[in-house]
């Protein structure tokens, strides 16, 4: 309501006599305003906020952070190759699958993240309170799946579309401008196509040595040279008992100049060049070689295993379950030491091969368990179908479970099918005390997550393992 009022005086005495006034509705006046501003800082097309907005947010981040380095990311997401694809489409179409774009991108967003529309087929999202590379692999990751399944559109057959994904964090005191020119930057190298990649821009000049080219150089370098590559481990805990049951091995790779690379830089790389064929199998000797070292100095945790992941283009070998069995035979490790982590999206990809690789591996002993579960195209028949040992529940679910406990429904389900097909069932990315009460109200088996431990180094994880040696039980 807009309220006027007025005194009228004795023209005389110049005493205020009466007071006459009015209000009127300006309900519309107040929505043609707001939409006014809200038109200036969204897109019309997904209602996401717009360039300026976004540029206005990550400006207040950077001066929040007071002259120390802002811990902040910024991701830029582009859809391939959209101007041919829009070619074939009618605007509508186009409109529609922008949309639809935003919409799997938001849900991937955390409360107090941005995401907008930058332009054309460009978002950005701009995440607060991330201090590490890692974490921003992990949400390029969960942005690579959100946008996996076909997109309909109206009168038109399923479209998939992929995208590209750069990223930067700030080292110094970079501007706004700066910032997303970085992530822009990283996102036109060459190589970011690759499902589950992300490009990362590296300040100080190393521009060339984050080339996937160059990097794929140095990774061939790196097998040879052989002490670049270490296996890492995480404790996998039994979440009702707190005992140790086993590790998960993760690979490391020490670059000589760019110092810890991320396995989601590297992995993928490796796979396209089938550097992951030599690389896979010296995890599996190292986790063999690992596992029965700590069986031996635990002899009361006689059942202790290593997981071990393995990568789809290793199983496209056609040697590799020989090899595999070389390797066992070569470390005298027995197969119930020794789990195979595979993902799922893998699996599903040649089902009738698969099919045979893996219960090969099962009558050698084996057990198997299907990574990152829920995040593929979860067909839930294939689960019982290749006959999985454990399932791994994708910590995507336990961080949406952390934000909304209705999302712990899907997690139960998820456990209640993998036991009633005979699975055990690991939780992955468990993080405080509360997601492990939770998830085993849920009926998680088994956690693994940074509230247990973060992956170490060998000589760490033996630091940890000694004084229990003559527990009866290890707990951690
Ligand atoms: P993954 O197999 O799903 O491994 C779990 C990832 O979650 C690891 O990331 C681990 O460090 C991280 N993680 C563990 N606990 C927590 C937690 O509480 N919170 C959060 N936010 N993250 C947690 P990492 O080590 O960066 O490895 C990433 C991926 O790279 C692995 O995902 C796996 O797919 C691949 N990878 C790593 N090592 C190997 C390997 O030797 N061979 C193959 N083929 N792939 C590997
Ligand atoms: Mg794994
Ligand atoms: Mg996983």
């Amino acid at each position: 309501m807009l309220c006027h009022g007025l005194t009228i005086r004795d023209p005389l005495s110049d005493r205020a006599t009466r007071i006459v006034g009015s209000q009127s509705d300006i309900t519309e006046r107040k929505q043609a305003e707001q939409q006014v501003l809200r038109d200036a800082f969204h897109d019309a097309t997904t209602g996401l906020p717009n360039r300026a907005l976004f540029m206005d947010r990550l400006a207040q981040t950077l001066r929040r952070s007071d002259g120390s380095v802002a811990s902040c990311a910024v991701i830029v997401v582009e859809v391939s190759r959209f101007a041919s694809l829009a070619n074939s489409l009618t605007p509508t179409q186009a409109d529609h699958l922008l949309r639809e774009v935003g919409e799997r991108l938001a849900q991937t967003v955390v409360a107090s993240d941005t995401l907008a529309r930058l332009e054309g087929a460009s978002f950005g999202f701009l995440l607060q309170g991330v201090s590490e590379e890692n974490a921003v692999g992990h949400r390029a990751l969960a942005i690579h799946t959100a946008l996996k399944a076909a997109i309909t559109l109206p009168g038109a057959q399923g479209l998939y579309v992929t995208v590209r994904i750069g990223a930067a964090m700030p080292n110094g005191s970079q501007r706004a401008e700066e910032l997303l020119r970085d992530a822009s930057r990283a996102l036109n190298r060459p190589g970011t196509d690759a499902e589950k990649s992300v490009a990362m821009f590296a300040a100080g000049g190393m521009d060339d040595a984050v080339d996937p080219l160059a990097l794929e150089q140095d990774l061939r370098i790196a097998i040879e040279a052989g002490d670049q590559l270490q296996m890492h481990y995480q404790p996998i805990v039994d979440l009702v008992s707190g005992r140790l049951v086993g590790f998960e091995s993760l690979m490391r790779w020490h670059h000589p100049t760019m110092g810890l690379v991320s396995p989601m830089r590297f992995i993928p790389l490796a796979e396209e060049s089938k550097l992951i064929i030599p690389m896979g199998l010296f995890a599996l000797d190292q986790a063999c070689q690992q596992v029965n070292r700590w069986r031996q100095l635990l002899p009361f945790a006689g059942a202790l295993f290593i997981n071990v992941n393995v990568s789809g283009v290793q199983m496209q070998e056609a040697d590799f379950v020989e090899r595999v069995a070389e390797i066992l035979a070569l470390r005298q490790t027995p197969t119930d030491a020794l789990k195979l982590e595979i993902t799922e999206s893998v699996v599903l990809d040649d089902v009738e091969g698969m099919l045979s690789i893996l219960s090969r591996l099962k009558a050698m002993g084996l057990r198997l368990a299907i990574d990152d579960f829920g995040t593929g195209y979860s067909s839930l028949s294939y689960l019982h179908q290749f006959r999985f040992d454990a399932v791994k529940i994708d910590q995507s679910f336990v961080r949406a479970m952390r934000q909304r406990p209705e999302n712990g429904l899907i997690i139960r389900m998820i456990a209640e099918l993998g036991r009633g097909l005979g699975c055990d069932v690991i939780a992955e990315g468990v993080e405080t005390t509360n997601d492990v009460i939770k998830l085993a109200q849920l009926g998680c088996m088994y956690g693994q997550g940074y509230h247990f431990g973060r992956p170490r180094d060998p000589m760490s994880i033996e630091r940890l393992l000694l004084p229990m040696r003559e527990e009866p039980e290890v707990v951690l």
